[in-house]
């Protein structure tokens, strides 16, 4: 961290910032000229929250060096995080997952259909929301229980593994008897106390991008978790808020080459929630492959007009299966342009 006092700060200013930072255990280097001074703070800086040292009478300007996430970022760990589901199924380093499903679970028939697509198209995990985030309380809220069950039994039947929502702490033992992947959705990204028990859990956690995040903002979500010793996170881009009214979000296919870039955590690409167009959804997909998303999570149903939640955004199963056939011959041509 490198602080800039104003110009005419007194020496009392500057003696009460640098004593205060020495105790804190941070070794100062001042590099001051006749002109500005300047000094830099050394030491474990991601525990120091840039704002507060404005607290202090005389600071100009506070500049970050360091990341404020620690175990999520790229500097604390070069390589690829790998997360292993079992099975040989595993996210990141080069592993790509697809994960697909309706936007909640309805009725077990029609999951079981969906399933089979899912299976048939490559596809790995099975996803449908049982505990439903819904903007009006009016709105389906879910089978909760049930639907965590009913997913796990379809999910075996046909030999995919699980990924579904969270919406309370409450709920963890259920999740982690009857899910692989517990979903951390887009408005509770920063629900800490949530993040904070997921902590403790073992399973393998998709924490989806806040409605309004910046990707800081997200990563240093991930750092709770990670902080309390599950390093098995999984990051989900699903779009973002912007002005733009003709897509549902706006779908940030760069903050998977930033994520890359900052972190060794893998990331995946849910383009349903980001354009909540049908239409879009398979040039999306593509796209989010050629950036190098490490999977995707896609919403299909068999009948997308008679699906209790975000049908309008949910592909037909033989679009799926149409899709999936382009994305297993883009990544083969990514395979051959890599050699
Ligand atoms: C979902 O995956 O069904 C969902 C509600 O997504 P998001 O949290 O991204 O809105
Ligand atoms: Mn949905």
């Amino acid at each position: 961290m490198i602080i800039q006092l104003k110009q005419g700060a007194t020496k009392e200013q500057y003696n009460k910032i640098t004593q205060d930072l020495i105790k804190k255990g941070y070794e100062i280097k001042d590099v001051s000229s006749d002109k500005v001074i300047v000094f830099g703070v050394l030491g474990d800086t991601a525990i120091l929250d840039e704002r507060d040292m404005y607290a202090y009478d005389g600071v100009y300007r506070v500049t970050r060096v360091q990341t404020p996430f620690k175990k999520a970022s790229r500097s604390f760990k070069k390589e690829d995080t790998i997360v292993d589901l079992g099975d040989g199924i595993k996210i990141g380093g080069g592993h790509f997952q697809m994960m697909a499903g309706p936007c909640s679970v309805e009725t077990e028939p029609l999951l079981l259909q969906t399933a089979i697509a899912v299976k048939e198209g490559g596809g790995t995990i099975l996803r449908g929301g049982a505990f439903k985030p819904r903007t009006s309380p009016y709105s389906f809220q879910g089978h909760g229980l049930e639907g965590l069950k009913m997913l796990r039994r379809v999910a075996d039947q046909v030999g995919l593994k699980v990924v579904s929502e969270i919406m309370s702490s409450e709920d963890l033992v259920d999740f982690e008897k009857y899910v692989d992947i517990i979903q951390v959705g887009a408005r509770n990204m920063q629900n800490f106390q949530l993040l904070k028990a997921l902590g403790k859990s073992r399973k393998p956690i998709l924490l989806k991008r806040g409605l309004s995040a910046t990707i800081e903002e997200w990563l240093m979500s991930a750092e709770y978790i990670m902080a309390g010793g599950n390093e098995g996170v999984i990051l989900c881009e699903r779009g973002i808020r912007t002005f733009e009214k003709y897509t549902r979000n706006t779908l940030d296919i760069s903050s998977v080459l930033a994520v890359k870039e900052l972190s060794h955590l893998p990331i995946i690409v849910d383009p349903s929630h980001a354009a909540g167009k049908y239409s879009m959804i398979e040039d999306l997909s593509l796209a989010s492959v050629a950036v190098g998303s490490d999977g995707l999570i896609v919403e299909i149903h068999p009948q997308p007009e008679i699906a209790y939640s975000d049908g309008a955004q949910s592909l037909k199963l033989d679009k799926y299966l149409s899709m999936m056939h382009k994305i297993h011959q883009l990544k083969e041509l990514m395979e051959t342009l890599k050699k």
